[in-house]
């Protein structure tokens, strides 16, 4: 299905912004042009929703919860950021991972199986992107992904 990026991102932003309990504020930083994605909707709507679920389970109250979209050559890049506790150099590639979770204790209390971000995975690597993780221990944890968007070829007018 053909959908515009810009819009289908802000309106699961908007449903996690009405809906959070906690006190953390979220900064959009989106294009105002259009980029076309041919996409499954539901399944990217699972990966948002895995990735900014994660983003409010370990942000501070009082943190910020940041959204980007960008453009670099012919791929959306899209990047959501918490100033949560973040994940260890050594264990950032393994989150991808089945069932991995960065240690027992944040695990029995925060809830979930560690499945989230592997089905994040699987699903965009079938959209023709990647996603990957940057973060620094104890300040914060960005997660990124791609999307290839259709080029708007103009033809007609040429
Ligand atoms: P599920 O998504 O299946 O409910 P989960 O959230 O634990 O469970 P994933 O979403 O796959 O599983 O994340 C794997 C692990 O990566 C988490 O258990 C957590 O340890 C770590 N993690 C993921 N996102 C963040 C984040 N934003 N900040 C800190 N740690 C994170
Ligand atoms: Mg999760």
């Amino acid at each position: 299905e053909m959908v515009e990026f810009g819009r289908f991102f802000n309106r699961i932003i908007d449903r996690f912004e009405m809906s959070k309990s906690q006190k953390v504020r979220f900064e959009r930083y989106l294009p105002k042009e259009q980029y076309f994605v041919e996409i499954d909707p539901d399944k990217l709507t699972q990966v948002i929703d895995n990735i900014v679920s994660n983003a409010l389970k370990y942000s501070p109250e009082g943190g910020k919860v940041r959204f980007d979209m960008t453009v670099e050559d012919g791929f959306l890049l899209i990047r959501i950021s918490d100033q949560g506790m973040g994940i260890p150099k050594e264990n950032v590639d393994r989150i991808f991972d089945r069932f991995y979770r960065v240690d027992r204790a944040r695990s029995r209390a925060m809830g979930g199986t560690g499945l989230g971000l592997a089905i994040s995975k699987e699903m965009i690597n079938t959209h023709g992107g990647a996603i990957w993780a940057e973060s620094e221990f104890g300040k914060g944890t960005s997660i990124f992904f791609t999307l290839p968007f259709e080029e708007d070829d103009g033809g007609e007018w040429e």
